[in-house]
């Protein structure tokens, strides 16, 4: 069974999730329904995956109730401007054929376009209005979101960040945690890079039985953060999601984050300068 957790909105987000980077057509369909038969219950889309008719294809055919499910989608940057972001979500809810989506996000701040607080007023306007359940962002530097809450009243109930052992991202944690944010991690198991055959992470893995990605998954949940793993077969799945029943202890956590690297972005894509359409 996969823990909730509950958002400064009041509302619950299952402590791991589904990522669905590039997740498309007949095959990422199957993919998802196979996710959530495993037992997803959270969903991680964007407009910018081109895969929300996917998701919501693989909705309808799971047979899972609607109400269990968080489906999460984000704006581009493309569509900053407020009637253009307006717009933008309702497209998503077309796309997805739901009649309300539980977690929008913007996908990137694009501080050189800065726009991203007229995208954030337009999601609070769609959150009052009740199209949108949850809403937050990603890729949020500190200064960005101490902007928008200064300007709208209103604090993300998320930010997705690029986290994983490489980039533990322990003061962007920290900013969160003060501002009642909860923190997704993405590229969770570091994109499946050499992080997997860390010898820290393999010794670990070993005294306990695990596999390699449980350990990393289980140290996202010890530090409170909401993994996004994507995999595509069954049995992948199954093994990202088998990680409720044991616990690293301080030191195996502590172990883990020393793998820290000084720049330990998977790609170069800094939010202060990246700026993604
Ligand atoms: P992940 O860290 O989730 O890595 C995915 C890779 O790990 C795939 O190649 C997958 O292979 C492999 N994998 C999955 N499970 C295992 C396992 N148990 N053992 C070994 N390898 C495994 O990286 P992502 O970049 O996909 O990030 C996750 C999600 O985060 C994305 O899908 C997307 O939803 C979101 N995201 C958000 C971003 C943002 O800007 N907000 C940016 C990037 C991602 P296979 O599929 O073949 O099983």
């Amino acid at each position: 069974m996969i823990a909730n957790h509950v958002l400064n909105d009041g509302h619950q987000l299952p402590a791991l999730g589904f990522g669905t980077y590039p997740v498309r057509g007949r095959d990422g369909v199957e993919s998802l329904v196979s996710a959530l038969r495993t037992g997803y219950r959270l969903i991680d889309s964007a407009v910018n995956y081109e895969n929300e008719g996917t998701v919501g294809e693989a909705i309808r055919r799971a047979g899972v109730p609607r109400e269990q499910l968080v489906v999460t989608s984000k704006l581009p940057g493309r569509h900053h401007a407020y009637a253009s972001a307006t717009t933008c979500v309702y497209e998503s809810l077309y796309r997805l054929g739901l009649e309300s989506i539980d977690l929008y996000l913007i996908h990137w701040p694009n501080p050189l376009t800065d726009r991203y607080v007229e995208a954030w007023q337009a999601l609070v306007d769609l959150q009052r209005a009740g199209v949108l359940r949850s809403i937050g962002t990603s890729n949020f530097l500190p200064e960005h979101l101490d902007r928008i809450i200064a300007v709208t009243g209103v604090t993300p109930a998320v930010n997705q960040v690029e986290l994983h052992p490489y980039f533990p991202q322990a003061e962007q944690r920290e900013v969160h945690e003060r501002l009642g944010i909860r923190t997704e991690s993405w590229g969770p198991l570091g994109q499946a890079g050499s992080l997997l055959q860390e010898p820290v992470i393999t010794g670990i893995a070993g005294e306990l039985g695990r596999t390699p990605a449980q350990v990393v998954l289980r140290w996202h949940l010890q530090l409170g953060s909401v993994p996004l793993p994507k995999a595509s077969s069954a049995a992948r799945q199954a093994e990202n999601l088998a990680v409720f029943d044991f616990e690293l202890d301080e030191a195996q956590v502590a172990a883990i984050t020393a793998l820290r690297r000084t720049d330990g972005r998977l790609g170069d894509a800094d939010p202060a300068t990246h700026e993604e359409y």
